[in-house]
């Protein structure tokens, strides 16, 4: 599988969805060394104090699983058994429940991290030919608000933008997202654009102030969940003042009449005093906006961790829509993806309510396609269960087997108390991992050690739809095996045909064919065509042999009609009110040197020195309240559990709000640092993504 013919291999950092080359060279002793892609467009060679620190997470071993474990029931303790036997006995397990309970019994539940192919043979295996559409992502957490979003306003998940835009801007609002923090290369370019054109305004809108804020022209530092208020009043700040695009909405939008009508219903005054902001603040944004010729709005979590995450992407995309600043230099709405290849998952259909190719669930016409692609089973029309839905499925016994590849849920889901008693009460568990830690492996009937990072071959696509092709360097340790493989080893012994790929380039290959004649093709691509071009944007341009920068450039979007459409939801929030019992809001969040739940950047001891542990941020006017000292231990308490961590008493969030990272778990022993201990699990009526960013809760000194 491997096409590298030297000690050195190029591939891409495995953390967020920046997106950044790297190149890993293999010593002779076996080690590696990780040094950033001088080549790479994306990164020229740089890389941030995560991607710096790869080497460390690949040259340590001791964590790593190295063959099958198994237990023939809960009460035996696991053994190690061959692949054959565990996947022999998996297949038997996940058949007797298909044939007893129905396809919809079993779930798998799998990451933003996997690879493009990995996604597109678990989705094949569990949409094409096991029944189910019950195969859902971590993805679901992280960008799942802002799919729905563009496919509501655009026709399709499709990111608008390319990198290159930034040093084409001459303004940034930057919403619910600390870049500076959490994709530190892109940010870079921001402020360095900043630095070459200091008339370039940048806005930050936070409810804490973050390093982003060093370079901001402007924080907002709004009241959690009051995005839509916030938008909605620069909207219509920017219609009175004529700043906008009439010409652009007359020809390419629909819509817009609805919009002017909801945002005229609050006064400036109004929204300024939810938002917590003065309204000369808010009038300074619009100004900005207003007044600049490139446009880029950005956002992550802070919008699409939400139980309005859906809306609040609306209502920031529309903001690009009124200007007409979409699908031109330096314009346009850019979600900051998550993860490393959440893009390449949603291009494989890897979650419950997608299908492959940006294939609909609810079109006869689609599943036909796949069905025939495949020669499987038939493709079922009804969405399948959605991260938090299979842990309440598990609980309540609908669901019976749960598969966990690449993600630790038990430290990153909402309501971790409810994800421990699901575990507890499911029928079986297989959980495929790299690494001994994750309590999850507690839970387990059968455990599958898979190959990690630089140990196998595949496609990642980052935040700017660019497709890049990881070599793989070494070998992985002991039996651990590639994912893909896994998957396609235990779809032969389900006696499934069409998994017998001699090489992981076949998988991708069949990937290809099934884009060609969609809005995302990439008919015409395989890993010798993306080294070649060094990387590829979809679409790929066959006859030119070039992929696409930018989308939209014509005024075409990819809805029925062909125009972009403003929706204008109301501006309420859902979230858990703060009472008297539960007085504070509590938003959670990622620290730089941490990735997700630390199964990999625990390791570095360089990355752990930036902050060890988990922490509570409190405002000091909270802290004095509740007679609270900086490093004093304290108890934060919700409806749904506890948490005990020492206070950092600072004056960068605002009152009455306190935060949490969202890194730690049992996984580095008491899991009472767990944030997810407090989460709610409340989730957006659309996207289903959990609401993270918001729930009461109450903190004494412990
Ligand atoms: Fe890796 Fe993201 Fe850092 Fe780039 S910015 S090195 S992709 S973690």
């Amino acid at each position: 599988m491997n096409k590298g013919q030297h000690d050195t291999f190029k591939s891409t950092c495995c953390y967020c969805g920046v997106g950044c080359g790297v190149e890993i060279k293999v010593e002779k002793n076996g080690s590696v060394s990780v040094v950033g892609n001088q080549s790479h467009p994306v990164n020229h060679g740089k890389l941030c104090s995560k991607g710096l620190n790869l080497q460390y997470t690949v040259n340590d071993r001791s964590d790593r699983l190295l063959y099958p474990q198994m237990r023939y029931h809960k009460s035996m303790p696991l053994q190690r058994v061959s692949w054959d036997d565990a996947l022999d006995r998996t297949a038997a397990v996940f058949q007797t429940f298909v044939e007893q309970y129905g396809p919809d019994s079993v779930a798998f539940y799998a990451s933003g991290q996997c690879l493009t192919e990995e996604y597109y043979v678990l989705n094949k295996l569990v949409k094409g030919f096991i029944g189910t559409n019950n195969i859902d992502t971590n993805s679901r957490l992280c960008m799942s608000s802002a799919v729905a979003a563009y496919k509501k306003t655009l026709g399709e998940d499709s990111v608008p933008i390319c990198y290159d835009d930034i040093e084409l801007s001459d303004c940034f609002l930057v919403e619910g997202a600390n870049p500076a923090w959490c994709h530190p290369i892109l940010w870079r370019r921001v402020e360095a654009h900043k630095v070459n054109n200091p008339r370039t305004k940048i806005i930050v809108v936070d409810p804490r102030v973050t390093d982003s804020c060093a370079v901001a022209d402007l924080h907002l530092q709004i009241n959690p969940g009051t995005d839509i208020v916030l938008n909605y009043a620069i909207g219509r700040l920017l219609i009175e003042r004529g700043d906008i695009d009439l010409d652009f909405l007359e020809r390419h939008t629909e819509g817009y009449p609805e919009y002017k009508t909801r945002v005229m219903e609050r006064t400036l005054l109004e929204a300024a005093a939810i938002c917590g902001v003065p309204a000369e603040d808010i009038e300074l944004a619009a100004t900005f906006i207003g007044e600049s010729t490139g446009f880029l709005t950005m956002w992550t979590m802070g919008l699409n961790q939400s139980a309005i995450g859906v809306n609040k992407n609306l209502s920031l995309m529309n903001l690009n829509l009124i200007t007409g600043k979409i699908g031109k230099p330096g314009s346009g709405p850019f979600s900051l993806t998550g993860q490393p290849n959440a893009m390449g998952g949603r291009e494989v259909g890897g979650l419950a309510n997608l299908l492959p190719a940006h294939r609909n669930m609810n079109n006869a016409q689609h599943r036909d396609e796949l069905q025939k692609f495949w020669s499987g089973t038939t493709v079922s029309e009804k969405p399948g269960l959605t991260a938090t839905e299979m842990f309440e499925a598990l609980l309540d016994g609908r669901l019976k087997a749960i598969w966990i590849l690449c993600t630790n849920p038990l430290t990153s889901l909402p309501n971790a108390r409810l994800v421990e008693r699901a575990l507890e009460k499911a029928k079986f568990v297989v959980v495929q991992e790299i690494s001994n830690k994750p309590q999850t492996l507690s839970y387990a009937d059968v455990i599958l050690p898979a190959a990690a990072w630089a140990e196998k071959e595949g496609a990642m696509t980052n935040s700017e739809r660019r497709i890049s092709h990881l070599q793989k360097a070494i070998m992985p340790p002991g039996e651990a095996l590639p994912d893909a493989e896994i998957l396609c080893r235990f779809a032969q012994k389900m006696g499934f045909n069409g998994f017998s790929y001699h090489k992981t380039e076949d998988i991708y290959r069949e990937h290809v064919r099934l884009t060609a004649g969609t809005n995302i093709t990439i008919d015409g691509l395989d890993y010798d065509v993306i080294d070649a071009l060094n990387t590829v944007q979809w679409p790929y341009q066959k006859r030119r042999k070039m992929g696409t920068a930018r989308l939209f450039q014509d005024g075409k979007f990819h809805t029925d009609s062909g125009r972009a459409l403003l929706h204008s939801p109301p501006d309420d929030h859902h979230s858990e009110r703060p009472d008297s019992n539960f007085p504070l809001i509590l938003t959670t969040g990622r620290i730089r040197d941490q990735w997700h739940t630390m199964s990999k950047t625990g390791k570095v001891n360089k990355l752990n020195q930036h902050i060890q542990d988990a922490f509570l941020e409190i405002h000091p006017r909270d802290a004095a309240a509740l007679q609270i000292e900086n490093g004093e231990l304290v108890s934060v308490l919700s409806l749904r559990g506890n948490v005990r961590v020492k206070a950092r008493v600072s004056a960068t969030i605002k009152p009455g709000v306190v935060f949490l990272p969202m890194h730690w778990g049992k996984i580095l022993g008491s899991d009472l640092n767990r944030a997810n201990n407090l989460t709610n699990d409340l989730v957006d009526p659309v996207s289903k993504e959990p609401d993270f960013k918001f729930c009461a809760v109450r903190v004494e000194k412990y």
